[in-house]
């Protein structure tokens, strides 16, 4: 039955929000980031990108900004956290002020966020289980509709609390996972009761 309910989202809430900025392949093929390739990688909160994609942050730290969009439950601690992380591979980063958990409320701040110049959106993936996850992709549906972007921009999900159903890419991070471990244990206070590893 879930399996059902899951293709049914997938043909209608994943095809008519995303699917002008996805491909569609059958067997996952490796993602590479050409050298000009700008990317955006939108965290909800200061973890989650090591979490979901401190791999290819490790392999092309050139090529990303991260925006974070709240500082989750403790701000003092966790703005150090995130500074310590990013400065694992040198990563331009910018920290928001939403609410945490209450992220979908915040689109009035998250349509502050300059999507124009980008070739790829990284986002958590659409069904991830936590609240403030699922919400980015409502919010930058919502951006689409008001703001610039690239005509040949695209959109990719990340896994950070849900596994991804059908993924179509991959990126082969073994060159790098130490600086992926090394950005995920900058982020202690979260490390402290789960294993991420
Ligand atoms: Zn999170």
């Amino acid at each position: 039955m879930k399996k059902y309910i899951m293709q049914f989202l997938y043909k209608t809430i994943i095809s008519k929000i995303f699917t002008p900025f996805l491909d569609v392949n059958i067997k996952p093929i490796e993602l590479k980031i050409k050298q000009i390739d700008k990317c955006l990688l939108i965290a909800p909160h200061p973890d989650d990108e090591s979490i979901g994609c401190g791999g290819i942050l490790s392999l092309y730290p050139d090529n990303f900004k991260v925006v974070c969009l709240t500082y989750g439950n403790d701000k003092s601690i966790r703005k150090v956290e995130m500074q310590k992380a990013m400065a694992t591979s040198n990563i331009h980063y910018q920290l928001f002020d939403l609410n945490d958990k209450k992220i979908n409320k915040g689109f009035k701040l998250f349509k502050n966020i300059d999507i124009s110049n980008y070739d790829i959106i990284f986002i958590p993936y659409i069904l991830d289980q936590h609240k403030d996850h699922k919400s980015i992709s409502l919010l930058l549906y919502k951006l689409l509709q008001v703001g610039k972007y690239k005509k040949n921009l695209k959109i990719a999900f990340y896994e950070v609390w849900s596994t991804i159903n059908m993924p179509n890419y991959y990126v082969d991070i073994s060159s790098v996972i130490s600086k992926k471990l090394e950005k995920i244990n900058s982020h202690s206070s979260q490390i402290a009761t789960k294993n991420y590893g």
